[in-house]
């Protein structure tokens, strides 16, 4: 404790006391529930549970990278050296996947991996916006920031371990089911798991009947729930959540293991404290919807305060809002029935935000007025005001100077990050006012975007071709591209017309040569990732021929390079 109270003093922004005696929950630790049953906290941003078998070991999630889970192997290795058998996944989330290589220890190529059959098919598209979800999730777990900086922790762990130098292996799962339940032996261990939509609709958790032990995944940790997370996500089923969390506390379980924070123990003390994590996603759910058929928007019910979470709840030390907050959740809940549009006319074709700027400084006598605004709305703590018209000057400053107004936006994203209890709130304020003061700039290394290539399916990176199409380059262009990969047998076809590119993974049936622009024959998949990923330049690859181009009468022409590099020109992603 005296550590952490240090680190209070040497902090430049202020951070609520409660967030940072958060911290406390992820003191790195091996705790073990029952002999051969063991909990790891503080090593990554989620915990990894080791289970004992007769004649070889179980892993339940396995942290967010190669490097956060080397720590972890070793003490694992500690309690025992027995082969992982088996590693079980309890969602698709990064924190819980990314560690497997590292983890699964010599057993690497044997291990079976479990998870629910959609959590497959969630990794197979995650890649699909995957350039935004890094640049919001660096944002929203501070992934920049230093103690320095201001970071405390992230709510539900210390710190994402993860940055341009991190690597992460996806290994895929092996063994996955897509009932309600699966019911498993693995080294004399029964182990059920239930498919528990709940923070994500992948979920499952783990249950030991024998021991009484739950793994509780993340439909449970101590902090309120995500039901929306602004890294980007769509918003969670509430009910469905809540419905999960009905069939848990039926378990009747006395011991709760949570894949963040601390495990807790006591069969009526866990009923209890899951009926209470229930109820407070049911309330914030119903009363969301209540309000919203009366007519109101989230900006209304959020600015009356019309939703407040009853004492016994707002007390409860499991509903404090140090990872999703009630009011986000208003937002995600209305959200996800009635879509982005607000009902207010105003919102239906709203300006551009460079003229909404413009008009706003127009309207308060020009940019320099504006600005003297925007300091006194920071001298009376009107901090928010003081963010948008900043935000505004940030589009139009005309005759300002823009270092000055940066300085104020930083100071007033400063403070509105010192009043956040939500870890994700603090941390997502901090990280802007790097990025605006060109700082930091956020993206992933060339290497961790060139592996991210190699290690995807074949299927996946066509799949993503379309959307890396550049349809102004695309314009006019009705082009037909069959692949052939001469190591798997693989064939995708690409037709490009009307500014989209449309994906198959076949050729087309009956086809005729003359429709067809190129054939390309690729002598294996690694050839073509390294071309996608621009280790190897295609011209290369075809003057080595590892890239054969041919005609749609399958005739060897060498000179089709040339609509082949116009071809992979219009797929750009910037
Ligand atoms: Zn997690």
């Amino acid at each position: 404790m005296s550590d952490v109270d240090t680190k209070i003093v040497s902090l430049k922004i202020e951070a609520p006391e409660a967030l940072v005696k958060q911290t406390e929950e992820f003191t790195k630790q091996i705790i073990t529930i029952l002999p051969g049953i063991h909990c790891a906290i503080g090593y990554g941003l989620a915990n990894s549970m080791l289970i004992e078998g007769d004649d070889g070991n179980i892993i339940i999630d396995t942290l967010e990278s190669c490097e956060a889970a080397i720590e972890l192997h070793k003490d694992f290795q500690a309690i025992s050296s027995k082969p992982v058998v088996a590693i079980i996944y309890t969602h698709n989330h990064a924190d819980h996947v990314f560690g497997t290589e590292v983890l699964a220890g010599d057993n690497l190529s044997n291990v079976k991996i479990y998870s629910h059959a959609t959590t497959r098919t969630i990794l197979d598209v995650t890649g699909l916006i995957q350039r935004i979800t890094f640049q919001r999730a660096a944002r929203q777990f501070g992934m920049y920031l230093t103690e320095a900086h201001g970071i405390v922790n992230d709510g539900i762990g210390l710190h994402l371990k993860f940055d341009k130098n991190n690597r992460r292996s996806l290994l895929y799962p092996t063994d996955t089911f897509d009932t309600d339940s699966l019911n498993l032996t693995i080294a004399g261990r029964n182990l059920v798991l239930y498919h528990a939509p709940g923070e994500t609709d992948d979920q499952i958790v783990v249950y030991m009947p024998k021991e009484k032990v739950l793994f509780a995944a993340d439909n449970i940790y101590k902090a309120f729930p995500n039901i929306y997370a602004i890294r980007g996500t769509s918003t969670r089923d509430a009910i469905q959540w809540v419905s999960s969390l009905d069939l848990m506390r039926n378990l009747r379980a006395e011991y709760l293991v949570p894949s963040h924070t601390k495990p807790i123990s006591g069969a009526e003390y866990i009923y209890e404290t899951i009926t209470i994590y229930r109820d407070a996603i049911q309330f914030v759910h119903d009363q969301t919807v209540r309000f919203m058929n009366q007519g109101f928007t989230p900006d209304d019910i959020i600015g009356k305060k019309f939703i407040q979470l009853p004492k016994h709840l707002k007390e409860h030390p499991y509903l404090q809002e140090f990872y999703g907050t009630v009011d986000w959740s208003i937002r995600a809940i209305f959200d996800r029935y009635i879509g982005w549009y607000s009902s207010k006319e105003s919102d239906l074709n709203p300006d551009a935000p460079i003229i909404r700027a413009q008009n706003l400084i127009r309207l308060g006598g020009g940019s320099k007025k504006v600005f003297e605004s925007a300091q006194t709305a920071y001298s009376e703590e009107k901090y928010q005001w003081c963010l948008e018209l900043t935000e505004a000057l940030n589009l139009h400053p005309e005759d300002l100077n823009k270092s000055e107004v940066i300085q104020l936006q930083v100071l007033a994203l400063q403070k509105l990050a010192s009043f956040q209890t939500s870890a994700n709130g603090r941390n997502w304020y901090l990280t802007k006012s790097l990025e605006i003061q060109g700082l930091i700039e956020i993206k992933p290394s060339p290497n961790q975007v060139s592996q991210t290539i190699m290690n995807a399916p074949l299927k996946s990176l066509f799949m993503f071709l379309s959307i890396n199409l550049n349809y102004q380059k695309a314009n006019e262009v009705n082009q037909l591209f069959l692949f052939h990969f001469q190591d798997t047998n693989a064939k995708f076809s690409i037709h490009i017309r009307n500014g989209i590119a449309d994906v198959k993974y076949q050729w087309p049936e009956n086809f005729q040569s003359s429709s067809i622009d190129v054939i390309v024959e690729v002598t294996r998949e690694e050839i073509w990732k390294q071309v996608i990923a621009r280790i190897k330049s295609p011209i290369e690859a075809v003057s080595d021929e590892e890239i054969i181009l041919k005609d749609g009468s399958g005739e060897i022409n060498q000179e089709l390079i040339v609509p082949f590099l116009m071809f992979l020109t219009m797929f750009t992603s910037d």
